[in-house]
């Protein structure tokens, strides 16, 4: 399969990793936008949210619980962070396989003013 995410998943393409399991690996963003930014993703390739299916509920909510324990252990879990996903075409996703953006390590602009481009 032709995707960015499958193959750092299988060792083909180098990453940083900081999180591995049996179903998501974490690893940094090679353009990192924040002091902090890693990218949490299934093992299991899914290209977007809107192919989340309902058998998927636990593994959401595990990526959710690894991006927490990240941000604990990067030391920004109280400073503050943000989660990003992003959705198709109008929602700048790039890489068509599930990711959650773990940003932070410093004060974030506001995201939700001005958003149309
Ligand atoms: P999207 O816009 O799809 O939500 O974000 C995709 C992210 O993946 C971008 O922030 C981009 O910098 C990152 N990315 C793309 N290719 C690679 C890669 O080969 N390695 C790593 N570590 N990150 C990548
Ligand atoms: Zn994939």
């Amino acid at each position: 399969m032709d995707c960015i995410f499958c193959k750092i998943i299988e060792g083909t393409i180098p990453s940083k990793k900081v999180f591995e399991n049996d179903r998501i690996i974490a690893f940094h963003d090679i353009q990192p936008a924040a002091p902090v930014h890693l990218l949490i993703i299934p093992k299991k390739h899914i290209p977007t949210m809107n192919d989340v299916a309902d058998e998927d509920a636990s593994l959401l909510a595990e990526l959710f619980a690894v991006a927490r324990q990240i941000a604990k252990e990067q030391g920004i879990a109280e400073s503050g962070y943000r989660l990003v996903n992003n959705v198709n075409a109008d929602g700048g996703q790039i890489v068509y396989h599930l990711h959650i953006h773990l940003l932070g390590g410093t004060k974030l602009s506001p995201v939700l003013t001005n958003i149309q481009s």
